[in-house]
């Protein structure tokens, strides 16, 4: 009985030395070495994980920002002596960083965008919307109105305005783009603040369809694109810039009927922070 017990134990120690052998063999050689940046950057976050910046958490954020995908002044809780020092790690100095604001890429508010015949009637959450019914509008891209997006913002920088398209208050927006993840319409994008050129317009319809859906529409008909060196393309029937190739100067908006492409309308509300 002794002698099993004995073999048992030196059968379960044996085994359990050439796994721990093998699993330190594999720690060696599998080891992805870690950019130190990752570590630096984690540490001047605030770690509450409180996903404010659309991200899995603070460490996800770190890796992103080191790996150039997000700003490092993008942290919406960080305050701004960490913001800089982590710009300063990434290679910014704090000031130059890219600060990226929310643009309302649909121009189909009310009186635009026309309604269809039978009216939905129902929970207005966007996503819900989206999904049973495709809201009230006839233009099947537009924004629905039901402020997905406001209720997803923790800083109450936008709100749904008169013509129940969105309003971001810039002085107010922190850049962390939870607001256009929660659009199921895909209507919101990130776009660095001093960038002002854009076709406020998502359908795809043909130009007919999208004529009759939306008096803002975009309607496919190349106007923009011509003399613009590439920078706007026609793609499925939608007017698309390329901001790398783009000079605003050389396209001709203002031929453009429905007004689609246009510089930024600046805010109508103004927000006094002190
Ligand atoms: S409006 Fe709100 S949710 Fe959208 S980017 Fe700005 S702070 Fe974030
Ligand atoms: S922008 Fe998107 S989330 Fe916001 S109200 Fe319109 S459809 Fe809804």
């Amino acid at each position: 009985m002794d002698s099993i017990l004995i073999i048992a134990l030196a059968t379960m120690g044996g085994l359990g030395f050439i796994f721990a052998g093998g699993l330190a063999f594999a720690d060696r050689k599998l080891r992805v070495e870690e950019n130190p940046l990752i570590a630096k950057v984690s540490e001047l976050l605030p770690n509450a994980n409180c996903g404010a910046c659309g991200n899995a958490g603070c460490y996800d954020f770190a890796v992103k920002v080191v790996e150039g995908k997000l700003a490092p002044t993008s942290c919406p809780v960080c305050d701004e002596e960490a913001a800089a020092e982590i710009a300063k790690l990434t290679g910014g100095d704090g000031v130059n960083a890219i600060k990226l604001l929310p643009r309302i890429l649909c121009g189909g508010g009310d009186g635009k965008a026309k309604n269809k015949d039978v009216h939905y009637k129902g929970p207005s959450k966007c996503a819900l919307t989206d999904i049973v019914a495709g809201g009230d509008k006839k233009c099947s891209y537009g924004c629905l109105g039901g402020g997905d997006c406001v209720e997803a913002c923790k800083f109450n920088a936008i709100y749904i305005g008169n013509d129940k398209l969105p309003v971001v208050i810039e002085e107010l927006c922190k850049g962390c783009g939870l607001c256009a993840q929660a659009c199921p319409r895909g209507i919101i994008e990130m776009h660095p603040a001093e960038r002002d050129l854009f076709v406020y317009c998502k359908s795809h319809d043909d130009p007919k369809t999208s004529k009759e859906n939306c008096s803002a529409a975009c309607i496919g008909c190349g106007i923009c694109a011509r003399n613009s060196n590439g920078a706007v393309e026609i793609i499925d029937n939608l007017a698309v810039i390329n901001y790398e190739l783009l000079n605003p100067g050389e396209i001709p908006i203002e031929k453009c009927s429905t007004r689609a492409i246009k510089k930024i309308e600046k805010n109508k509300m103004t927000v006094s922070l002190n």
